[in-house]
């Protein structure tokens, strides 16, 4: 179609309508590496192919939308996270980004440690053969339940997120003859999101106990005092998407600061610091997030520092990174409904999905990419807004976009980099059907998370 066709949507460098500049690439057929898993390739034909398989070929026999996981790359990934920490630290996943009995077990070979956070996410973790001791429990309210159960499992560590939550790990570990080995989260003062962080007053969250004030150092006294626990160390998460290490250089200084304090106070050295996850990843090619091996030795270096300063021994250094390591190996694929160009604004094109799976660009204006994936197109570029199916004026999953202007009802498009965050949150928001994952590898394809069915909501319904 012409651009007469689609009278809507400036074509070249414009000013978006809510005042961003904007210009669409120079090729809408390229496929930027950065953005997209490791084994996405446009064929000769001009499908997209992932793990050797078109996606026309994976919409046909799974349908859309669906979220397609390059295995491939989530073991690459996983395996440079372990490396560039190498045997003197730890790698937890951090399994709220995507939990799956599938990814478990290639984090089990990857030789990789996970986060959990609900019983839920520990039953998963069990059910996959995780071993227990690999496991750590995290939350701000977990529940007497939930921590007899991972007590009772043998999770290698709980992490400690308020006073009351001290005394509640002590006693059911005491009361089933255990000492449990705990961390205690801190609150260092700093919020590090993209590329700035904020160093004053961010201990106004739910998470952690404030270092300021001594409350810190007050958590660490109680917990040394309690038989049911075996305290291994502190535990600082400053945010998420962060690309700049800055805000580690502040958390680091400050948890060396506590571990300094302890050891003049107790005679204590702590033997490990985690430093918790947030590494930033490419939704868009305006972003460039750091190599795992830059991260480490950025982090190590960071910690060694510290501690020579304050003359104590290095501790084991752990870090979770959720969505730096699945975040980018997968798409969500969604078929196209209507394309529907709106005069001097731009054109809406409506998917199959929504905000019921990606939620992330109504929660926190996340940016996204998108592309035509089931044929390439020469058309001249519109300016484009991908929305959803649900009844709600904010179901938006790529904002500001570039697509071509002869894309029409049938076409395949794929968001890239949907892997963490959009399967996990995902909701049943208008009865809509939770989308499938189906993961690739080597020109197989196999479903790990199956699409729900009317039979799955209707289960729960008992009404
Ligand atoms: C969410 C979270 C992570 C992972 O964050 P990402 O941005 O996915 O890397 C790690 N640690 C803790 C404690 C978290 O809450």
């Amino acid at each position: 179609m012409s651009r007469s066709a689609h009278p809507a949507g400036p074509r070249h460098a414009d000013v978006l309508p809510d005042g961003h500049y904007s210009a669409p690439p120079a090729d809408l057929n390229a496929l930027d590496p950065k953005v997209w898993a490791q084994t996405v390739a446009r064929d000769a034909d001009g499908v997209v192919t992932v793990g050797g398989l078109a996606v026309t070929r994976l919409a046909e026999e799974y349908g859309t939308p669906a979220y397609v996981l390059d295995e491939a790359d989530f073991r690459a990934r996983a395996r440079a996270w372990r490396t560039a920490f190498g045997s003197d630290a730890d790698v937890f996943y951090a399994g709220k980004a995507f939990l799956s009995r599938a990814v478990v077990r290639w984090l089990d070979e990857e030789g990789l440690n996970l986060d959990v956070c609900s019983g839920g996410e520990l039953a998963t973790a069990l059910s996959a053969g995780m071993p227990a001791d690999r496991i750590a429990f995290h939350g701000n309210n977990k529940s007497p339940e939930e921590i007899e159960r991972a007590v009772r499992a043998g999770v290698g560590r709980i992490v400690l997120d308020s006073f009351q939550e001290i005394v509640r790990v002590a006693h059911i570990a005491q009361s089933l003859g255990q000492r449990q080995r705990v961390q205690i989260r801190i609150t260092v003062g700093v919020e590090a999101h993209t590329h700035e962080f904020i160093a004053t007053a961010h201990e106004d969250q739910k998470f952690g106990i404030p270092l300021a004030g001594g409350q810190a150092a007050e958590a660490v006294r109680r917990a040394l005092q309690l038989d049911g626990l075996e305290l291994i160390g502190i535990h600082s998460h400053i945010g998420s998407q962060i690309f700049d290490m800055s805000g580690f250089e502040v958390a680091a200084h400050r948890v060396v600061g506590l571990l300094k304090d302890i050891r003049d106070e107790h005679g204590v050295e702590l033997p490990e610091i985690d430093l918790g996850g947030g590494l930033g990843i490419a939704y868009t090619s305006d972003d460039d997030p750091r190599e795992p091996h830059e991260i480490a030795k950025a982090l190590t270096e960071i910690v060694t520092r510290e501690c020579e300063g304050a003359r104590l021994r290095t501790p084991r250094i752990s870090v979770e990174p959720g969505r730096a390591i699945v975040g980018p190996t997968a798409f969500t694929l969604y078929e196209v409904g209507t394309v529907k160009p709106l005069d001097g604004l731009r054109t809406y094109v409506s998917v199959d999905g929504g905000m019921s799976d990606n939620i992330r660009t109504a929660l926190y204006d996340a940016e996204y990419s998108v592309a035509l994936v089931s044929r390439a197109s020469d058309a001249e570029p519109v300016l484009a807004r991908v929305v959803g199916k649900h009844c709600e004026s904010g179901d938006i999953v790529v904002k500001d976009a570039f697509l071509p202007g002869d894309l029409a009802p049938g076409d395949l498009i794929a968001v890239p980099a949907t892997g963490a965050y959009c399967r996990s949150m995902a909701s049943n928001y208008n009865h809509v059907l939770r989308p499938p994952v189906v993961a690739v590898r080597d020109g197989e394809a196999r479903v790990i998370v199956r699409r729900e069915t009317e039979e799955d909501l209707l289960r729960l319904d008992v009404g």
